[in-house]
């Protein structure tokens, strides 16, 4: 069964169309990749699943039994839905700890113990290679580039959404770090059975991510399917050799 089914999709910015007719469906534990070049409307579509409300978007976009179109973001991430942001906020002042346990408490009926919760967070942070350290500090404040990214990973250990959607994550990544966000991935992938759409302009977070399908889009439409060797195929060849045919 499908998770997500987007029939049709058609989404303008400032009265410009930036996709059209776009078909997807992933389903149950399926890893999704999309690639295209800067500007083919990537990002545009990861927003449109989460609910930008700055896009205008006809078509249709379900989740599980739920029409997205009718719901904000929040409600959209409340059915399970989990967006990277390719800008991190700082909040300084609120502690790491606190944080993802709220987090935790906002996104699971089941409450845990602070012991058992303890446990759930340290075996998503070893994932990740977090010292406990970590959980003292406050939130994105003074951090690197790759540790925020590798924070906002630890977020989505702790929200167990049923669709991560990642935008550019690796992007910026070295190779340890891209490697410990695909075992995160993998974490949940066993754990949850989540899927995946993972945008990305490179082959190297797939040494260690199995595929299932991949997506070429340019300038907003969906121009090939095909399977993990299309990533490579494009790393090699580039996009231009794709958009000819
Ligand atoms: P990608 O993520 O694939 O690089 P985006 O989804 O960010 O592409 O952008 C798709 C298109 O939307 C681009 O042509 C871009 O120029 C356009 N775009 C992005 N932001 C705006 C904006 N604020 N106003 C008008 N057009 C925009
Ligand atoms: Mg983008």
């Amino acid at each position: 069964m499908s998770v997500l089914k987007i029939k049709n999709l058609q989404v303008s910015l400032n009265k410009k169309n930036i996709l059209d007719k776009i078909d997807l469906s992933i389903k149950n534990g399926e890893t999704h990749i999309l690639m295209g070049q800067n500007g083919a409307g990537k990002s545009t579509l990861a927003q449109s699943i989460m609910g930008n409300p700055n896009y205008s978007v006809k078509g249709e976009i379900s989740f599980d039994t739920h029409s997205l179109l009718e719901l904000d973001p929040q409600q959209r991430a409340a059915l399970g839905i989990f967006l990277s942001f390719q800008q991190i906020l700082e909040i300084p002042g609120v502690k790491i700890y606190d944080y993802l346990k709220l987090l935790h408490k906002k996104s699971h009926e089941k409450k845990l113990t602070p012991m058992k919760f303890k446990a759930f967070l340290k075996e998503r942070m070893e994932i990740l290679s977090f010292n406990e350290e970590f959980l003292k500090r406050s939130l994105n404040h003074g951090f690197s580039g790759g540790e925020k990214k590798k924070m906002e990973v630890l977020q989505m250990l702790v929200l167990e959404p049923k669709l991560i959607i990642l935008d550019e994550i690796d992007s910026g990544l070295d190779i340890d770090a891209i490697e410990a966000v695909a075992k995160a991935v993998n974490f949940l992938k066993k754990e949850k059975k989540s899927s995946v759409l993972l945008i990305t302009h490179y082959s190297r977070i797939l040494n260690f991510l199995s595929v299932d399908h991949v997506h070429l889009l340019s300038k907003g439409k969906i121009v090939k399917d095909g399977d993990g060797l299309l990533v490579k195929q494009i790393e090699a060849k580039g996009f231009a050799a794709f958009l000819k045919e």
